[in-house]
């Protein structure tokens, strides 16, 4: 489930609110759930600075809410955007202390199943009052995976009538439905089926489709590669119509099947997207020249199941076959996934400042590699999700085993802190990948997730000495000669950019960062302005504003990012006992003065 966000005021609220948080960690539910706390009041895991717009924001993602206050201010927050039809994701208050929860939005998402977790962990009753979720303890328009509504309207003209008095029929198998309070009859006028085949508009059935079919697709001319959405559309129009040439409903479909040679074609991918399923492989029938849609379902599927015959056969080149299972089919189980490789950034520590594209590929990981370190910054992980840590500094080992873990299907993160491609991960894998010449290899969804890098939470922190022309520079010489890294320096420090040193010093690197500075200060006066972070949004983290003149190497490690300054670089102090602020103002001049004709808007 996406994780919820635990919205509190005060501090009053906290514990309550870890209390929540532990019952989605410990269960591995959503271990990336995390409490939102009103900034100057309370600090928790994410920060925020107005109630109303923070919920409206998170209820307009779709991000399950439970607000820590009173049910009122939550309505409010978000009345403005409830006339809106749409997914509307759970909503609930909680008291303060924990002494009542009461589930408010997003019935069929299913917000009582939340209200009921939560107020069981809390050791209180939950407010329910959904009629037909008290009357028969389950919300029969909400079946579990693998099961799809056919139709809301008329499930919720179906509950009424049970609510009114009305007793049903159960045909199919529906084994959630065994533990419910239905007033069932075998001679009812009302009937819930489960069954693959479409609703055909009866008022007096409640229809839910087990998703128990699955569609093999096989282009015979080499269509695929037709990367155009007109072949995507052919592709959904050719299951479609093998589905209703059955008469069976599009939500009975598990999963779309195609041969694992066709694994990057984007109009197979575009064509699951479009037909809202996910996208599997097998191999089949090599020896026979192309292969064969049917073998393929039999490789595939590891259920029980017939083939059908192809009655629809609308496109020539394009082949469906169709398997049917009894029961409803888990995709995962049904061939094999695309492997798929993010390369992530965590950003400089502190888990707001991780862009949320690195939290949706970590939470989509099977498998976590990096530094060990940075493994546990990325963290908590589900205990299904395997951690391959290491110490091992042989980057190119590291990404030559994500490649072999994502090829063989897995869903490999590869954690960098910073951004992955600022003297980290990305990089290396690229070089592996371009090295390796291995068609596996090459068929990984490879993605390279931006992060912030310590340059730029370091700027930001000390205000914005990257204001103007920069550049980024490793002092590192374990890759490069050190000759390279003195002729940049030099051309840097002429230039007048201002610098951004990572990996400024080591013990196996003594004496560098002192040559460096001594090549910079040949070019730079002693006031020139000097930013060090250390440990920059980690706990611990320093920032110090001094100048060139006053700079020592004993003042930097491993763990700290340099920036010099330009000749422009300039500090502040705000107020009597306000911040030190470091800028490279935007506007260029030989002069410390600003120019008498202002400067263009930032853009
Ligand atoms: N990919 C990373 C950089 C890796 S190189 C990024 O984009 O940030 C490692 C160097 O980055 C360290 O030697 C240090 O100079 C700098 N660094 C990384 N994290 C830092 C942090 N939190 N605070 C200050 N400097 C940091």
């Amino acid at each position: 489930m996406t994780a919820p966000a635990i919205v509190i005021l005060g501090a009053g609220a906290l514990a309550t609110a870890r209390r929540i948080q532990a019952l989605y960690a410990e269960g591995g539910v959503a271990s990336d759930c995390q409490v939102h706390a009103l900034q100057g009041r309370v600090a928790a895991d994410v920060s925020y600075t107005e109630l109303g717009a923070h919920l409206r924001e998170l209820y307009a993602r779709g991000t399950p809410i439970v607000a820590l206050c009173a049910a009122g201010i939550v309505i409010r927050c978000l009345a403005p955007l409830l006339s809106n039809k749409g997914a509307e994701p759970p909503v609930l208050a909680v008291a303060e202390d924990g002494s009542a929860v009461v589930p408010l939005l997003g019935g069929l998402a299913g917000v009582n199943v939340m209200a009921r977790d939560i107020a069981a962990a809390l050791a209180v009753q939950p407010a329910i009052t959904t009629s037909g979720e008290l009357r028969f303890g389950t919300c029969v328009l909400n079946p579990p995976d693998g099961y799809a509504l056919a139709d809301l309207g008329q499930g919720k003209r179906f509950v009424s009538d049970l609510l009114a008095g009305e007793s049903t029929r159960i045909e199919g198998d529906a084994p959630w439905l065994d533990d419910a309070q239905l007033p069932r009859s075998a001679s009812a006028r009302l009937a819930i089926r489960v069954t693959p085949h479409a609703w055909d508009g009866r008022e007096d059935e409640l229809v839910i489709h087990p998703r128990c079919v699955v569609a093999a697709v096989v282009v015979s001319d080499g269509a695929y590669a037709k990367a155009d959405t007109d072949a995507a559309h052919a592709i959904v129009a050719s299951v479609r119509a093998a589905l209703s040439a059955h008469g069976f409903a599009a939500l009975s479909l598990a999963a779309l099947l195609v041969p694992s040679a066709s694994m990057t074609d984007p109009a197979l991918a575009r064509a699951a997207t479009l037909l809202d399923v996910p996208l599997r492989f097998a191999d089949a029938g090599a020896e026979a020249g192309e292969p064969n849609a049917e073998t393929l379902l039999h490789t595939a599927l590891r259920v029980p199941h017939e083939t059908l015959p192809e009655l629809a056969h609308d496109a020539a080149n394009l082949h469906v076959a169709l398997a049917l299972a009894p029961l409803a089919i888990d995709p995962a189980t049904i061939g094999r996934a695309r492997g798929r490789l993010s390369v992530i950034g965590l950003g400089p520590g502190r888990p707001d400042l991780m862009v949320p594209a690195a939290r949706t590929a970590l939470n989509e990981a099977t498998d976590i590699l990096g530094y060990d370190t940075y493994v546990k910054m990325a963290g908590p992980l589900r205990p299904d999700q395997r951690v391959h840590g290491t110490d091992n500094r042989e980057e190119m080992q590291r990404a030559r085993h994500a490649f072999e873990l994502a090829s063989a299907g897995r869903s490999v993160v590869m954690v960098s802190s910073g951004d992955p491609g600022v003297f980290a991960m990305a990089a290396a894998v690229l070089e592996a990948l371009e090295a390796s010449q291995n068609d596996a290899w090459a068929a990984v969804e490879l993605s390279i997730v931006p992060g912030v890098s310590a340059a730029l939470a370091t700027a930001a922190q000390a205000g914005a000495p990257l204001g103007h022309d920069f550049c980024m520079l490793s002092l590192s010489d374990n890759l490069k000669p050190w000759t390279i890294i003195e002729t940049r320096l030099r051309h840097a420090a002429q230039a007048d950019l201002v610098m951004a040193f990572y990996n400024p010093i080591s013990r196996a690197r003594p004496w560098q960062l002192d040559k460096a500075l001594d090549i910079v200060r040949e070019y730079r006066a002693p006031s020139t302005q000097v930013v060090l972070g250390r440990d920059i949004g980690r706990p611990g983290g320093t920032l110090r504003t001094l100048t060139l003149g006053e700079l020592r190497s004993a003042d930097v490690d491993m763990r700290t990012m340099v920036i010099v300054g330009s000749s422009l670089t300039r500090s502040f102090a705000c107020g009597d006992h306000g911040a030190q602020w470091v800028y490279t103002p935007r506007w260029y001049e030989a002069l410390l003065t600003p120019p008498s004709d202002p400067p263009p808007p930032a853009a």
